[in-house]
């Protein structure tokens, strides 16, 4: 039996994912996308039908509690502690030239990224078994600790989401948040279309590129 709590029941969460009960409660921009058949198909059990072409790159977490419900020949996926993509900007470029241009960036709760101080020094133990030295692993956990750690996990989406539209300004991103008890996606509370978007907006800063890790 699953113990975990359904995020509807969680005060963590309380306020602030909004449920699709039906497709209507898709958001418009998303109609007639992967991005819908996708919500449709985790939900509410629709099909997906594969086009042959990827349709879809999928950020998530590492999390092994949350299995995607995926076929093959339907989406590229980058899995890292956390989900976010941040590290990861070559696989993005990579899948926008295969025609990817639709992105589904997944949080979920109880993410043990919220937890990286307890985690830590177990990380740590685990380089030194592996025959790093203490000093070694503990400056390498130090140095991405910051990278993968987060404080919430919808804030952290937020915040990746924001940061993912500055850098790929021309392609659709769902920031969704999935509840381990019963693998149902939620749209962020603060979620809106118009969020991080900027009309005029056609050019990404180098300074903004060089940057990236
Ligand atoms: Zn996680």
């Amino acid at each position: 039996m699953n113990s975990l709590p359904s995020v509807k029941m969680d005060e963590n969460y309380r306020g602030r994912l909004k449920e699709f009960h039906t497709k209507d409660d898709i958001p418009a921009e998303w109609r007639d996308t992967p991005i819908e058949a996708f919500i449709l198909s985790q939900n509410f059990g629709w099909p997906v039908q594969p086009s042959g072409h990827p349709e879809l790159l999928i950020s998530t977490c590492i999390e092994f509690r949350y299995a995607l419900p995926i076929p093959r020949m339907y989406a590229y996926v980058i899995r890292r502690a956390s989900g976010r993509v941040i590290g990861s900007e070559f696989s993005v470029g990579y899948t926008l030239s295969k025609g990817v241009r639709n992105l589904v960036l997944i949080g979920h709760n109880d993410c043990g990224m919220c937890k990286m101080s307890e985690n830590a020094p177990g990380v740590v133990a685990a380089f030194v078994e592996q025959g790093w030295s203490k000093e070694a692993a503990e400056a390498y956990v130090q140095k991405h600790g910051t990278r993968h750690a987060i404080e919430d996990e919808l804030d952290s989406l937020k915040d990746e989401f924001m940061r993912l539209k500055t850098l790929f300004p021309k392609i659709n991103i769902a920031p969704l948040f999935v509840c381990l008890h019963d693998s149902r996606l939620y749209l962020p509370e603060w979620y809106s279309k118009d969020l991080g978007c900027e009309p005029a907006y056609n050019h990404v800063s180098d300074q903004l590129i060089a940057s990236l890790p």
